[in-house]
């Protein structure tokens, strides 16, 4: 479902140049363009049933960042089945793959005159930098997800419960791939009748959860060159199932490595009057912290 409401939102913002959280609304004109994609009844049954496979298998195992070399592979041969053709970063996780209308179009749909790859908005995102466009001067949209899980145990009991010991997608991001790579295949599908109005870039980036994260190297591989627009895809439990939040700028937390060092006196339990306590102020510190952050921070107004 969510990638059906991915793939509209994208849609419209390809079409549109912009996208705002009114545009979230069901939008009839964006609904009938999308084969046999609606609001109600989300995907094709054939690609859903698809997607929630594939989810349950990446659910099933995950890899921690900077060794998704699994979840990469799963993607690749997904896209490549597709007739796409995704590169794998030089690192040899993650990957982005480009739907470019000017490439995928139909030759046959274009000359039975059925849709127009070039954009009725005119060329290129107002507002871009000139050094964001490709040589044709239209910036790609981009679909971001993430795919690395985290060191954390599966405890739930379910059939799709992670195989891996202390391995989980608990932050979501076996979802953000699928409903990207879902996202993507309709879009693919818009671009071959020459109905895509404007290129779009799917990026699967590893290592969002350590650091340094997998961001450097996809822009140390020269992924956002000719990039315009970038709308990243995260799970959120305040939003309701079935449905597509969109916010504009930075969202979900920033993560850091903190280290602590103890300096003080050692000695002998024996006497611990001579010694100093190294084993009680570690503990005690890093639950200060979300308190720290959490005084410094005034939601905004209607935020929850
Ligand atoms: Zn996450």
């Amino acid at each position: 479902m969510i990638a059906a409401q991915l793939a509209r939102v994208a849609f419209y913002a390809a079409r549109v140049n912009h996208v705002t959280p009114r545009d979230l609304e069901p939008e009839a004109t964006v609904e009938a363009e999308l084969p046999g994609v609606t609001a109600e009844a989300g995907l094709p049954a054939v690609l859903r049933a698809e997607l929630i496979a594939l989810r349950r298998d990446l659910h099933m195992h995950p890899e921690l960042g900077n060794r998704e070399f699994r979840t990469t592979a799963a993607i690749k041969a997904r896209l490549e089945q597709a007739a796409l053709a995704p590169r794998v970063l030089a690192t040899g996780i993650g990957l982005v793959c480009d739907i470019d209308p000017a490439r995928l179009i139909d030759d046959g749909a274009a000359e039975r005159g059925e849709g127009d790859a070039r954009s009725a908005y005119g060329d290129g995102y107002p507002g871009d930098g000139a050094g964001a466009r490709r040589d044709d001067g239209r910036p790609f949209l981009v679909l971001r997800a993430d795919i690395d899980a985290l060191p954390i145990p599966d405890t739930k009991t379910v059939a799709y419960r992670s195989t891996v010991p202390d391995r989980a997608h608990a932050c979501g991001h076996d979802v953000h791939t699928t409903v990207v790579l879902g996202a993507g295949l309709v879009l693919a599908e818009l671009a071959r009748e020459g109905r895509l109005p404007h290129p779009v870039r799917l990026i699967f980036q590893p290592a969002e959860e350590v650091l340094p994260g997998g961001a450097a190297d996809i822009i140390e591989d020269g992924v956002l060159d000719g990039v315009g627009r970038i709308i990243a895809v995260h799970c959120d439990p305040r939003v309701d199932v079935g449905r597509l939040g969109l916010r504009v700028g930075p969202i979900t937390s920033a993560c850091d490595r903190v280290e602590i060092a103890l300096d003080g006196a050692g000695g002998h339990t024996a006497r611990p009057h001579l010694t100093t306590d190294m084993v009680t102020p570690p503990p005690r510190s890093p639950p200060r912290c979300p308190r720290c952050s959490a005084a410094a921070w005034t939601p905004a107004p209607g935020w929850r």
